[in-house]
């Protein structure tokens, strides 16, 4: 029995092998390049405030341990699961390789619903699954990071209960934590901007003028909603949006302005008056420009992927692509896809400097750390796009072909001990 058995993990081998393949890695590098390195699963018993005892389940997989300590976020959702997390920190290997950060890929999560969980309950179980954590992690072992259902108070407890057990403040233990206490400038911002800095380079390439755009963002997180804003600024009209509960849409644009408004009174986009209701379904076969998943990962399937109908889609959550929709997409060569890899990188890459500004006690100023993150993103994008272009492959197979290639190479040098 493979132990990480899960649709989601058994998407990502499915890339890794057509990938390997493409890269004609010998047979017998595959599975050290593929398999995690350490994957922990966790019991964790919190007092409910009702005076119960439940004990959740919680995991962290670190997927190599080439290149430096492993990096990547930490989810809070019902449907985390062994499988789903060792796919999330493979993709995270080959997206650190890709934009060139000296780490391995690593994710973490807890199967539980935060939205019907108290805050004094959410750092109870925050506390705990760090403390199990302890024997795992450290700032040159590896890092945590916000995902789904996480975010900067999460990390602010994380890194009091690791502090706490050390005996002094260790910073740099994770990454994405309020910037009161050693976070970085633009870290919150940085995976959205990024999303949006890679789709206004794609306008370029399909020759689309930003005011003349449309966007529909599925998700309006962290990750949709700064993509959705940036986007906003650079003068695209967004006539969709969602979120768990469901979806709106105004073809002549909705104003994000009001609509967070509507948001903080009901803690839920579904019901803003000036837009009408869609599904989520619904809400990725709307015709647009751009389309941004930033929610779930395999959105787009064999079953939409011949009717989503946009120019550029910009993949801002991990994994929301089957292999099976990717087959369609490469015959519709007029959708410039951006893959996940490379198309929410910009979470990471500022992560890397949040960590890099902690080990030094040296801060950045926002403008230096979003020049810094841009340098990266487009040095990405264009070996992405030029072996893209060269190779006549797919961007996905391009940018993974970057990333693992470089993950093998690091194996190959360093050997294999004993
Ligand atoms: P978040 O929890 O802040 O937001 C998730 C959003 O998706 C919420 O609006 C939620 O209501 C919505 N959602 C959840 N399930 C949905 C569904 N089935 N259909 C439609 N909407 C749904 O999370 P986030 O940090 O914005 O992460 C979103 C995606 O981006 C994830 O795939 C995550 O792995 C990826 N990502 C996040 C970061 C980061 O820095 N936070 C970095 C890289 C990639």
């Amino acid at each position: 029995m493979n132990i990480y058995e899960h649709p989601t993990f058994q998407m990502a081998c499915q890339q890794f092998e057509t990938v390997a393949n493409y890269l004609e890695i010998p047979l017998n590098d595959r599975d050290r390049l593929k398999l995690p390195k350490r994957s922990m699963i966790v019991s964790l018993p919190i007092h409910r405030d009702n005076g119960s005892i439940e004990v959740f389940t919680g995991y962290r997989v670190q997927h190599h341990l080439t290149l430096g300590p492993t990096k990547g976020g930490l989810r809070y959702h019902p449907d985390v699961a062994l499988g789903e997390v060792a796919a999330l920190a493979m993709w995270m290997s080959w997206k650190c390789a890709l934009t060139g950060l000296p780490y391995g890929g690593a994710k973490g999560g807890i199967a539980c619903d935060p939205r019907t969980m108290s805050i004094r309950e959410l750092e109870r179980l925050t506390r705990r699954y760090t403390q199990e954590m302890i024997p795992f992690i450290g700032p040159q072992i590896d890092v945590m990071a916000p995902d789904v259902g996480t975010n900067e108070q999460t990390m602010a407890w994380m890194m009091d209960t690791y502090s706490v057990h050390v005996g002094s403040t260790v910073s740099s233990i994770v990454t994405g934590k309020p910037v009161s206490v050693g976070g970085s400038l633009g870290r919150k911002e940085s995976t959205g901007r990024g999303v949006a800095y890679l789709v206004n380079r794609a306008m370029d390439i399909v020759h689309l003028n930003a005011s003349e755009a449309t966007a529909v963002v599925q998700g309006f997180g962290n990750v949709g909603s700064v993509a959705a804003w940036s986007l906003v600024r650079q003068g695209v009209k967004i006539i969709a949006l969602s979120d768990v509960n469901g979806g709106i849409y105004n073809r002549k644009g909705i104003d994000i302005w009001k609509l967070e408004e509507h948001i903080q009174k009901h803690k839920t986009l579904v019901g803003y008056s000036e837009a009408d209701a869609i599904t989520n379904e619904e809400l990725l076969l709307t015709p647009c420009d751009i389309l941004v998943p930033a929610a779930m990962e395999r959105q787009i399937t064999e079953k939409n992927a011949g009717q989503i109908k946009c120019r550029i889609l910009a993949e801002a959550a991990n994994g929301p692509t089957t292999p099976e929709a990717d087959r369609i997409l490469e015959q519709r060569p007029e959708v410039f896809v951006i893959p996940d890899i490379l198309c929410n990188a910009g979470g990471v890459i500022v992560s890397y400097f949040e960590w890099v500004q902690d080990i030094q006690s040296f801060f950045w100023s926002e403008t230096e750390v979003t020049d810094k993150l841009f340098r990266i993103l487009e040095g990405a994008f264009t070996q992405v796009l030029h072996m893209s272009q060269k190779q006549k492959i797919s961007m996905r197979m391009a940018a993974l072909a970057l990333g693992v290639k470089r993950v093998q190479e690091a194996k190959k040098v360093r050997g294999l001990f004993p």
